[in-house]
């Protein structure tokens, strides 16, 4: 973003979520990864680093990606439609991802992307002077600077604004709600429904992201969707579709808004194709058949897997197409055909 000034903020700032270990190291409990880092060494996210025996954090308002985009890109489609997003993006990452479409970032050490350095004020002024709603915690893992995350939510929500997390979901339950208390809305990835394409194409495991998104889920305080990307050849089985959907739909209900997206080849995952278009509509037919209501479809032009069809009687209520908005007949949340409640946070009157 053009003509952001560069704040003055220390390199390096204390860390949470962290003990020292009897042989020196200290242990980062952020994400399940439970680094043990010795002196002058750094993480897996190569931003937390042991500092003479204490944890800091490399990743304090240095932002390696500051934009607006409409909230559909996140993609988030039942929270604020139709509406821009501010969207703050760092460097480092805690999985692996051999497919990551962010990867120049996610991949990056912190120096190497600068592309500002803000505090968490000049961030809430940033939104107000655009007439942003809310602000997304994106592009790389947020997770990995949550310090910075939680003083900007704590007064982007004094200024009334909505805090959005973007996330792979892997993160602690020690130190879940310490990040989430502030958070409003998240799209989780749900990158595959099998421990093994976890441990082998991301180097995480599958559990914990499944624990974040059901207590974040049961707890009624985050709104929730969820994104897959679609891998031909990893992760597009019917069977693990099946499996997956029917997870979604036994533990956080037919409600959660389900997005699979289409993946193009990079990073180190360059040998399989581009997702067809079939293959995304196939696994949109699944998820629907198996129960859950609302299943989009992302990075393709396809106007029926991007439009919120009304559960309740079948009437087209946000038509899209990739991330604009073409119609829209919501009434304060509700279908304007047939008044049946849909899910998640709409702007009131007609959106
Ligand atoms: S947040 Fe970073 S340093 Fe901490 S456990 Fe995860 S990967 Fe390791």
């Amino acid at each position: 973003m053009p003509g952001l000034a560069t704040e003055s903020i220390p390199e390096t700032w204390p860390a949470r979520w962290w003990e020292t270990q009897p042989d020196g190291k200290v242990h980062c409990y952020l994400c399940p990864r439970h680094c043990r880092i010795g002196e002058g060494q750094s993480g897996f996210c190569f931003i937390r680093r042991n500092d003479g025996g204490s944890l800091v954090t490399l990743g304090y308002g240095r932002l390696a990606a500051v934009n607006i985009d409409p909230i559909e890109k996140k993609p988030l489609n039942h929270f604020l439609p139709g509406t821009s997003i501010l969207s703050l993006g760092g460097a480092g990452c805690n999985m692996g991802s051999m497919f990551c479409q962010n990867w120049s970032i996610s991949k990056a050490k912190d120096d190497h992307v600068r592309a500002a350095v803000l505090s968490p004020a000049q961030v809430v002024r940033t939104a107000g002077q655009y007439g942003c709603p809310s602000l997304a915690y994106t592009y790389n893992e947020p997770t990995i600077w949550g310090e910075f995350i939680i003083d900007t939510a704590r007064l982007a929500r004094e200024a009334g604004l909505a805090n959005v997390m973007v996330t792979n979901g892997y993160i602690t339950p020690e130190a879940l709600w310490d990040v989430y208390e502030h958070i409003d809305a998240a799209n989780i990835d749900l990158k595959a429904f099998t421990d093994d394409f976890y441990r082998r194409v991301t180097l995480s495991k599958l559990d914990p992201v499944l624990q974040t998104i059901e207590t974040l889920c049961r707890s009624g305080r985050v709104w929730v969707e969820l994104t897959t990307l679609l891998i031909p050849n990893h992760n597009d089985s019917d069977e693990e579709i099946r499996k997956l959907s029917d997870w979604v739909l036994e533990h956080v209900g037919p409600e959660v808004p389900l997005h699979f997206t289409a993946y193009h080849p990079d990073y180190k995952l360059t040998k399989d194709p581009p997702t067809p278009p079939a293959t995304l509509r196939r696994a949109r037919e699944i998820a629907l058949g198996r129960g859950l209501h609302f299943v989009y479809l992302g990075n393709v032009h396809d106007r029926e897997g991007s439009t919120t069809w009304c559960p309740g009687c079948g009437a087209p209520l946000i038509v899209r197409d990739w991330h604009s908005i073409l119609a829209a007949r919501l009434v304060d949340g509700c279908c304007a055909k047939c008044g049946r409640r849909i899910p998640g946070r709409f702007p009131a009157r007609r959106h």
